[in-house]
C-alpha cells in the first residue's frame, strides 16, 4: 500500500490495459447456429476509449479469450493493440510496458476475474467493474458503479480524463 489517492494514481497513467470479458462486455456469449460468438458491448464505452485516444492515452486490450467479435470491436475503435488467447496476462503486460517503456505507475489495468489479479497487483492503477468477481475487487483501487459492459469502461475513461486535468480539452467541442 501507498499513500497515493486512487485519482493521484490515475493522474500518472498514460496507458489503459482493459480485459475484454466482462469489462467491455457484460460476460455473456451467444452462440448462433454455426456456432459463431455475439457479444453485447457498449457504444458509450466507446466514446469514452475514442475521448481517452484524443487526449493521448495508449489502449490495449488484453483477452484471454479469441473471438472474432473482439476483432471487430477493436477495429471499429481504431485500436490496433488487441492481444487475445492470453491464458496468463502477467507476462504480456509485462513485454507491453518494456516495449512502450512505461513504469507501473503509468499503467491502469481493469479486469473482473481471477485471471486478471496478477495484471492488476502488477500496474499503478488497477481498476474493476461494479459487478467484477469479490477477489478482484478487493484488490482494486477504483471500482465503476456501472457493471461490466454496461458503462463501467466509460466510467474508467471518464475518471481517468478528469483526475489528468484532461477532460475539459476533450469535450470542449460538446460544451
Ligand atoms: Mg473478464
Amino acid at each position: 500500500m501507498n499513500e497515493f489517492s486512487p485519482r493521484q494514481k490515475a493522474a500518472r497513467v498514460k496507458l489503459l490495459v482493459l480485459d475484454i470479458d466482462g469489462v467491455l462486455t457484460d460476460g455473456r456469449v451467444v452462440y448462433d447456429d454455426s456456432g459463431r460468438e455475439i457479444k453485447f458491448f457498449d457504444i458509450k464505452d466507446g466514446h469514452g476509449l475514442k475521448l481517452l485516444q484524443r487526449a493521448g492515452y495508449a489502449i490495449v486490450l488484453l483477452s484471454g479469450r479469441k473471438s472474432a467479435a473482439n476483432r471487430a470491436r477493436a477495429q471499429e475503435l481504431g485500436i490496433t493493440a488487441l492481444i487475445e488467447d492470453a491464458k496468463v496476462k502477467l507476462p504480456v503486460l509485462e513485454k507491453i510496458m518494456a516495449q512502450l517503456k512505461l513504469q507501473p505507475e503509468e499503467v491502469a489495468y481493469m479486469g473482473d476475474d481471477l485471471i486478471d489479479l496478477p495484471p492488476m497487483r502488477a500496474c499503478g492503477l488497477a481498476m474493476a467493474p461494479a459487478d467484477a468477481w469479490d477477489p478482484v475487487k478487493q484488490a482494486a483501487h477504483w471500482i465503476a458503479s456501472r457493471p461490466g459492459g454496461q458503462g463501467a469502461v466509460r466510467e474508467a475513461c471518464e475518471f481517468l480524463l478528469k483526475s489528468s486535468g484532461k477532460w475539459d480539452e476533450v469535450t470542449a467541442r460538446y460544451f
